[in-house]
C-alpha cells in the first residue's frame, strides 16, 4: 500500500513521525442504566459533579499558568448551578442521571458548535470535555491511555483530556474536527505539540498502530510514509527545531540591532483569553489589540463587559504600554446587526472608524469604556482605516465628549493618547495632514490597496510583498513623518512577524514593530542580524 495523505488545516507548528493512536469513541450509553428514583438519580448527578470538579483540580495542580487558566473556566462552568439546571428538572421527571445530563449537555454543546464565530464554535470542545468526564464518572468507565509519543487522532480533544497525556518527542495530534483557535490548540502551541486539525471524519476509521507523519505547519497528516516523505519530515524536523533553540535564545532578551540600538518589540492580540497563556517578559508591550474579539455574540457588548476586557489586558501587561484599536467591522470583518450587509465591495466600503462615526451610539460606549479602563494601565487607543484628517478629528471630538461626560459624572477615567492607523494610502501620503499622537502601519490592508490586491484572494498573494518599492516609500514617509514630529511610529501588520521582512523595515527606519507572540522569538533573532547566513 502506498502512503495516504490527508489535508487539514494547521493548528501548531512542528513535525512528527511516529505510531497512530486512534481515540476510541463512546457511541451513547453501552446498555441503558437501570434507573433509580428521582432523588437517588438526582445525588448521583450531584456526585459525579462534584467528582469531576475534583479531577479537574487535581490535574490543574501539576500544570503551569495557563493550562490552570483553562482548567479553572471548566471548573467555574461545572460548578454553576444553571449548567445542570435542565439535567435535574429532566430527572425529576423520571430520566436517568446518564439521559438527563447527556440531553442537557448536548444541547448547550449544539448551540456553540453552530455558532457564526470561530471563537464560539471552538468552546464547544470544552462543554463536550465536561459532558463526556461525568458520563464516563457516572458510568464508572476509567479514562483511556494514550501511550507515550503517539500520534493522537480524535474527532476532537478536550483541554483536560490533553493535559492529561504525557506528551513525549515524536508525539502530534491529529484531528477530525477541531479548530485552531480552541483551547487544544493554543496548548499544543505552548507545549510545542505538532497539531492538524479538520481532517475530516474519515481519519477515525483508519487503524491504530500504522506509521504516520504529522506536519503542522503544512497541515497535512500522511499515513505509512514513503523514504521520500520520512526523509523529507526529518530535514524539516531538524531545520523546524533549529529555529526554535534560536528563537528561545533571543525570546526573552530585549531586542538589538548588531550596532547595540535598540528595537521595542510587541505583540499584537485578538483578547486577554489569548494572552493568558503567554508571558508579559517576551514583550515590551501590546502594539495591537483588535478589540474585534468583544463583537461575535450575538449581542453588542455593553460598556460593562468591554471594560472589564481591557482592564484584565492592562493588567496582563503590568505597566507596559497597551494599544487598543477602537472596532475594526467591515471588510471581511462583518458584525451582525452591525455592519451593512449589501455593499459590492466591502474593502472599500463602510469598515473601521468610518462605520464608527455612522453608529455614534455603538463608538461611545467603546470609548467610554476605554477611558474607565485607561486608569488601570498605559492605555493608547488608535482608529482603524483612517482616511481623511476629518476621520481623526471627529473621532477626537467623540473620545473628548465622552470624557467630559465621565469627568461630570464623576467617574474615575484618563483620556487616553489617540493615534491612527497608517493603512489606506491616503493616510500615508499625507501623512502630516494627520495630527494624531502616534501612527501605527497596517501594513496587511496598506499592501491590499496600494497593490489593488485583496488580501482575502490566495491566488493574489504574490502582490501581497511588503517589500514592494512603493510600499517601503509610503512606510519610509510615515517614519519620516514621525522624527520631525517627535511622534511613535511603528508597525502591526504581518509584514512585521515575518524575519525576513524585518530588515527591510529596519532599514526604512522602523525601530517599533508588533508581531505576532509566537513569532517574537525569532523576530528578535532576525533585528539581532542572527538569521543572516
Ligand atoms: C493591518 O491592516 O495591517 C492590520 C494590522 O489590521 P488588520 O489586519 O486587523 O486589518
Ligand atoms: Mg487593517
Amino acid at each position: 500500500m502506498g502512503e495516504l495523505r490527508l489535508i487539514g488545516r494547521p493548528a501548531s507548528p512542528g513535525v512528527a513521525l511516529s505510531r497512530l493512536f486512534v481515540l476510541a469513541e463512546k457511541d451513547g450509553p453501552a446498555a441503558a442504566p437501570p434507573v433509580g428514583d428521582p432523588t437517588s438519580e438526582a445525588l448521583r448527578l450531584s456526585a459525579a459533579i462534584a467528582r469531576a470538579i475534583g479531577e479537574l483540580e487535581a490535574v490543574s495542580q501539576s500544570v503551569g499558568e495557563d493550562a490552570r487558566e483553562i482548567l479553572e473556566f471548566q471548573i467555574a462552568l461545572l460548578g454553576d448551578d444553571a449548567l445542570a439546571e435542565p439535567a435535574f428538572a429532566s430527572i425529576a421527571v423520571g430520566d436517568s442521571a446518564d439521559l438527563a445530563w447527556r440531553a442537557a449537555l448536548e444541547a448547550q454543546v449544539a448551540d456553540y458548535a453552530s455558532a457564526e464565530d470561530e471563537y464560539f464554535r471552538a468552546r464547544s470542545a470544552d462543554l463536550a470535555d465536561l459532558r463526556d468526564r461525568v458520563l464516563r464518572i457516572l458510568s464508572g468507565e476509567v479514562q483511556q491511555t494514550v501511550p507515550a509519543g503517539a500520534v493522537l487522532v480524535a474527532r476532537d480533544l478536550p483541554p483536560s483530556q490533553f493535559l492529561g497525556i504525557e506528551w513525549r518527542s515524536g508525539a502530534a495530534i491529529a484531528l477530525a474536527g477541531g479548530s485552531p483557535t480552541s483551547h487544544v490548540a493554543l496548548l499544543a502551541r505552548a507545549r510545542g505539540v505538532p497539531m492538524v486539525v479538520g481532517l475530516g471524519a474519515d481519519v477515525m476509521s483508519i487503524a491504530s498502530g500504522q506509521e504516520a507523519m504529522v506536519d503542522g505547519e503544512l497541515g497535512t497528516l500522511v499515513i505509512a510514509p514513503d523514504d521520500v516523505t520520512r526523509a523529507a519530515a526529518r530535514s524539516r524536523e531538524t531545520e523546524i527545531k533549529q529555529r526554535q533553540a534560536i528563537a528561545e535564545r533571543y525570546e526573552r532578551a530585549p531586542a538589538r540591532m548588531p550596532s547595540g540600538e535598540a528595537v521595542a518589540v510587541m505583540i499584537n492580540t485578538a483578547g486577554p483569553d489569548e494572552l493568558s497563556l503567554l508571558d508579559p517578559a517576551i514583550c515590551d508591550g501590546i502594539g495591537l489589540v483588535r478589540s474585534e474579539f468583544l463583537f461575535h455574540g450575538p449581542v453588542l457588548p455593553d460598556e460593562e463587559t468591554q471594560y472589564r476586557a481591557y482592564h484584565r489586558i492592562l493588567e496582563w501587561a503590568g505597566g507596559r504600554p497597551v494599544t487598543i484599536r477602537t472596532l475594526d467591522a467591515g471588510g471581511d470583518k462583518p458584525v451582525q446587526g452591525l455592519t451593512i450587509d449589501d455593499e459590492g465591495n466591502p474593502f472599500l466600503g463602510t469598515r473601521g472608524i468610518r462605520l464608527s462615526l455612522l453608529k455614534p451610539d455603538v463608538f461611545r460606549v467603546q470609548l467610554r469604556a476605554l477611558c474607565r479602563a485607561a486608569t488601570h494601565g498605559t492605555l493608547k487607543v488608535m482608529l482603524p482605516m483612517v482616511a481623511t484628517p476629518r476621520d481623526l478629528t471627529q473621532g477626537r471630538q467623540h473620545l473628548e465628549a465622552v470624557a467630559s461626560d465621565l469627568a461630570a459624572r464623576k467617574v474615575p477615567h484618563a483620556v487616553p493618547p489617540l493615534g491612527v492607523m497608517v493603512e489606506v494610502p491616503a493616510a500615508a501620503i499625507a501623512i502630516d495632514r494627520f495630527d494624531a499622537d502616534f501612527y501605527s502601519i497596517g501594513s496587511n490592508d496598506l499592501i491590499q490597496y496600494v497593490m489593488a490586491a485583496a488580501r482575502d484572494i490566495a491566488s493574489l498573494a504574490d502582490y501581497a510583498d511588503a517589500t514592494d518599492p512603493a510600499v517601503l516609500s509610503l512606510i519610509v514617509q510615515t517614519v519620516g513623518h514621525g522624527k520631525r514630529t517627535g511622534r511613535e511610529v511603528s508597525l502591526c501588520g504581518d509584514a512585521a512577524s515575518d524575519p525576513a521582512i524585518v530588515p527591510h523595515l529596519l532599514r526604512a527606519g522602523l525601530r517599533s514593530l508588533s508581531v505576532s507572540a509566537s513569532s517574537v522569538g525569532l523576530v528578535k533573532a532576525a533585528i539581532a542580524g542572527a538569521l543572516e547566513r
